[in-house]
């Protein structure tokens, strides 16, 4: 044969995931932790995996990894699922409550991958945009709901790129007011110390998704976990791909996630330049900042994407959303350490002289 028939057309308008990162100095477009695992929790590490048998399928529902996050959250094991990165979870919940037929109900503009995630399953969204000020528009959402035809939610809190916590009273009304799957976001949890943990067991529909991708300096290890009711948690079970946890992966979010205390004072600092970098950008003019939660902050700027040229130029490599849907001119910076931030303020600052 010297042809081949297409691929399924629900694959036709997508384009292969591209974060487009480039080579830079201060690396801030990605919302990872400036700082690598420290260096006494890496050789942990290290001496646990010289004795991974590599010749052996790993346990595929990373027993010990669940055990240990659920003992911290105060839950069984059954409640708790490890996933690889928190992607593959969204992609897992996409093909359990989405698929031909399905709705997925969606609050713009937020995490990319949600919608890819819905239309690889060909599950049709609803969405209900954040308003000019990218609050969710909470009474718009809970009438929706009403309908009856929504089979999941994804709640992004702190949103993600725009900052903002959700309300946990709106989040209770939500839970309240349907029977879809409500997913809570909280990747940036560690950032904004607000969970809706606490409502897990009144509520058989709340998910909440979390990773060690930000805060705990993982994102090249890939571990993600999802708490759920044990019969939600059942559901995702059936779709996953069996070994997609490999056994380094375990151990190394295993031992990272023992240590986890080691990771506080990055996170406090993280915090604090986050405060100082939200002064120094609300003191220029021309430029608009969200308030953050998270790790990083969404800011609005004439000219931006000539803005982001200049920055790449001095080294520093942003987000750019200036053509993103409902984000027109805004660029998003991930909080660095003190020295790449100032680095960024300084080549906005040049950037915004020219
Ligand atoms: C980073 C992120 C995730 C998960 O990332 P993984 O690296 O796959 O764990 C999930 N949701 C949001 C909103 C994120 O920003």
């Amino acid at each position: 044969m010297r042809s081949v028939r297409s691929a399924n057309p629900a694959l036709e308008t997508l384009e292969p995931y591209d974060p487009k990162y480039l080579p830079a100095n201060a690396f801030l477009s990605a919302n990872e932790n400036p700082l690598d695992v420290p260096a006494d929790v890496r050789l942990a590490v290290k001496r646990e995996v010289r004795n991974v048998a590599f010749n052996r399928y790993p346990d595929p529902l990373a027993n010990d990894l669940r055990d240990l996050i659920a003992e911290a959250n105060g839950l069984d094991r059954d409640c708790v699922l490890a996933g690889n990165g928190g992607d593959e979870l969204l992609f897992d919940i996409a093909l359990a409550w989405g698929g031909p037929g399905r709705t997925f109900l969606n609050l713009p503009p937020t995490f990319s991958v949600y919608e890819i995630n819905a239309q690889l399953t060909s599950t049709n969204v609803v969405r209900i945009p954040r308003r000019a000020d990218y609050s969710i528009d909470e009474e718009a959402v809970l009438a929706r709901v009403e309908a009856g035809d929504i089979d999941y939610i994804i709640v992004t809190s702190p949103n993600n790129p725009t900052g903002q916590l959700a309300d946990e009273a709106f989040l209770l009304r939500l839970l309240d007011a349907t029977d879809a799957l409500v997913v809570v976001d909280e990747a940036y949890f560690e950032f904004s110390r607000r969970t809706m943990r606490p409502w897990l067991e009144k509520h058989a529909n709340l998910a909440i998704l979390r990773t060690f991708s930000k805060a705990f300096s993982l994102a090249g290890v890939r571990m993600g976990y999802l708490f759920a009711d044990p019969r939600v948690i059942r559901e995702v079970a059936k779709v996953r791909q069996p070994y997609s946890v490999d056994a380094v992966s375990q151990i190394v979010a295993r031992v990272v996630f023992e240590n986890r205390a080691k990771f506080e004072p990055g996170i406090k600092a993280i915090i604090a330049e986050r405060g100082r970098l939200m002064n120094e950008l609300g003191a220029m003019d021309g430029v608009r900042p969200y308030p953050s939660d998270a790790n990083y902050i969404l800011f609005r700027v004439s000219g931006a994407d000539a803005v982001w040229e200049r920055l790449y130029e001095q080294g520093v490599l942003v987000r750019d959303f200036s053509h993103a849907p409902l984000l027109e001119g805004c660029l998003r910076v991930s909080v660095g350490t003190r020295e790449q931030n100032d680095a960024f303020l300084a080549a906005l600052r040049a950037a915004r002289k020219e």
